[in-house]
């Protein structure tokens, strides 16, 4: 048998008849970017987020930055100031930060939950960090309630990266309603994906809103008048109008995957391999990927691979060891270096069938 990581192509065709449909309306109505669609998805997301607000950009990194550069608009970020994030996300949160000329100040994880430990937020705090980029990495909702307590405490801005995220929970309230702002990434590979590149700040702050809203167009309020030196990045009508036909699906995608999780980690019993850990609420995981860790992964990966399973790595290299970030080089970070080291992704995607699901259990408890 042979198991896919992802298969784009099956999660897309459930929709084929509804998505050209879509597309075929865009196609008629002859209006490409910032139309009906996009006004459309705009609402249906923020109502789906709980937010008063959200803005579509073009995607997820540009949703982060163009936050952040928004807070630096405002005069509540100053260049050089420091913005906290955990070491060991995906490198577009901190380019998120570096390209607004901030400093990021990596925090290890909880090598539990593998998101950013609130325990460790004092011993990074100085008289110049201003903002938390908050992470809810592989899918998991980091503990917003600690962590915006302590933001408010000490009047920092808070950002989350929901880009694994889409419609987990945490303590009732959906991720993108916690913290000042959200940034989302509907990238094809996520929870809820376009069938391109795709973005969305959610808020409720509507200055925030309505400088984003500029900010994405070149910084322009109204055509030919341009208040800021803004970027494009505008979220086009045909993936918005792509959006809003999966987005009705994501919350059964997103048990799927909780089931097949749940399958994983009740059935995989090999001593050698360790199984992430489940959050108490099951809302507030939605499954990105299944994470396990394996000191011998390299060896694990070919024993799967020669049984036909896929597996991917998030991620092989540390930030801190990036070229890109070698002013981070330094950095003494053991937590996030040992997860680079071990973490390795199984297959794991709303249209993974039962056998496949353990045919994977069978290949992963048959290594020695
Ligand atoms: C995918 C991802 C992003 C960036 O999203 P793009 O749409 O690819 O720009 C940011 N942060 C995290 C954690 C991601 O996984």
């Amino acid at each position: 048998m042979k198991v896919p990581f992802l298969d784009l192509q099956a999660i897309n065709a459930r929709q084929r008849d509804a998505l050209r449909e879509a597309m075929t309306r865009v196609l008629d109505v002859g209006w490409y970017v910032h139309g009906a669609e996009h006004a459309a998805f705009e609402r249906e997301f923020a109502a789906h987020c709980g937010t008063p607000e959200c803005v579509g950009v073009a995607n997820g990194l540009d949703a982060l930055t163009l936050v952040l550069r928004a807070w630096k608009e405002q005069g509540v970020l100053r260049e050089g100031d420091e913005v906290i994030v955990p070491a060991n996300t995906y490198i577009a949160s901190i380019l998120a930060i570096t390209e607004n000329r901030l400093a990021p100040v990596l925090v290890e994880p909880d090598p539990l939950t593998c998101n950013l430990d609130p325990v460790r937020l004092v011993a990074a705090l100085t008289p110049r960090t201003k903002a938390i980029l908050v992470v809810h990495l592989y899918g998991r909702a980091a503990d917003m309630t600690r962590i915006c307590a302590f933001a408010a405490q000490h009047g920092l801005k808070v950002l989350g990266d929901v880009a694994q995220a889409q419609g987990a929970v945490h303590a009732g309230r959906p991720v993108g309603a916690w913290g000042d702002a959200a940034g989302f990434s509907f990238y094809p590979g996520k929870n809820l994906g376009a069938l391109g590149d795709a973005g969305a700040v959610t808020t409720a702050d509507p200055g925030l809103a309505l400088l984003l809203r500029a900010l994405r167009n070149y910084g322009s309020h109204k055509k030919y008048h341009n208040q800021y030196q803004g970027p494009n990045s505008r979220l086009d009508e045909l993936q918005a109008a792509i959006l809003r036909v999966k987005l009705p699906l994501l919350a059964a995608d997103n048990e799927r995957r909780r089931q097949i999780a749940m399958r994983y980690v009740h059935e995989i019993t090999c001593p050698q391999v360790a199984l992430p850990a489940v959050p108490a609420e099951a809302e507030s995981h939605v499954w990105h990927v299944f994470p396990v860790r394996v000191p011998d992964r390299e060896r694990f990966q070919r024993h799967l691979a020669d049984h036909g399973v896929e597996t991917m790595i998030h991620y092989p290299i540390p930030p801190h060891h990036q070229p890109a970030l070698a002013m981070l080089r330094e950095s003494h970070l053991p937590v996030t270096e040992a997860i680079h080291r071990e973490i390795i992704s199984l297959p794991l995607s709303p249209v993974m069938r039962e056998t496949e699901v353990a045919y994977v259990i069978g290949c992963v408890n048959s290594f020695r």
